[in-house]
């Protein structure tokens, strides 16, 4: 349920001696239809939801109307032929490539718009996952830093699957530090076996699915 998530990152935020309005919940709603998120999610007040798929995202989006006043945030790899389907995205935590930087600044141009994003660092090095190389990050960011119409704020990452959240806690350390050598310190990292630790180790955004609709 949202309010014991929100509790669970309150307690966190204590232990870790942070003010709870530093982190922002992501609420992920891939795979649950728009009945069951205006039961689990917006029922509650809350308005920052996640999707990682631009179709599932678009046909929610529509389905919901600008009424709900939901801040969309993309969360899944981007294919660069997806970019002109973007509208009214607030932020997308998966950038990996100069290649999609450079088809969201051609859009971006074309629309006169900016749009914000996160690095994805594949921290772990796991085999076959999206992200960069944490040594590639440096590059990646500089690069979007030389675009007029992609803004860089953060970092993100996904941690290996493991039922032990304290297995997460190094890759989240591994990200904030080198958020804090790139400066961009803003970082998204946790999900819901794990979020707890994300907040510990300084995370801005947690991105939390299936915690909200148990
Ligand atoms: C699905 C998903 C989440 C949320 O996962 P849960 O374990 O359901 O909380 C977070 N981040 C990404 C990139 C996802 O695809």
């Amino acid at each position: 349920m949202l309010p014991a998530v929100l509790d669970r990152i309150a307690a966190a935020c204590r232990r870790a001696s942070r003010d709870p309005a530093e982190v922002t919940l992501v609420a992920v709603t891939k795979g649950h239809d728009v009945a069951a998120v205006r039961r689990h999610v917006l029922a509650y007040g809350h308005r920052v939801l996640g999707e990682n798929r631009v179709q599932e995202w678009r046909a929610k989006a529509a389905e919901l109307g600008e009424e709900a006043g939901v801040e969309w945030h993309l969360i899944g790899h981007l294919q660069r032929n997806k970019v002109r389907m973007l509208r009214g995205v607030g932020l997308i935590h998966s950038l990996d490539s100069e290649r999609l930087a450079d088809a969201l600044e051609a859009e971006g141009a074309r629309r006169d718009e900016t749009f914000r994003v996160l690095v994805q660092v594949n921290v772990a090095r796991e085999e076959g996952k999206f992200g960069v190389a944490p040594e590639a990050a440096a590059e990646l960011a500089r690069h979007v830093a030389s675009l007029e119409h992609v803004a860089l704020e953060g970092l993100m990452t996904m941690a290996p699957y493991s039922l032990d959240p304290e297995r997460s806690r190094p890759v989240f350390r591994g990200l904030r530090h080198l958020g804090d050598r790139l400066g961009v310190p803003r970082l998204s990292m946790g999900m819901s076996g794990d979020f707890e630790v994300a907040v510990e180790e300084g995370a801005s955004w947690v991105r939390v699915g299936s915690a909200l609709f148990r």
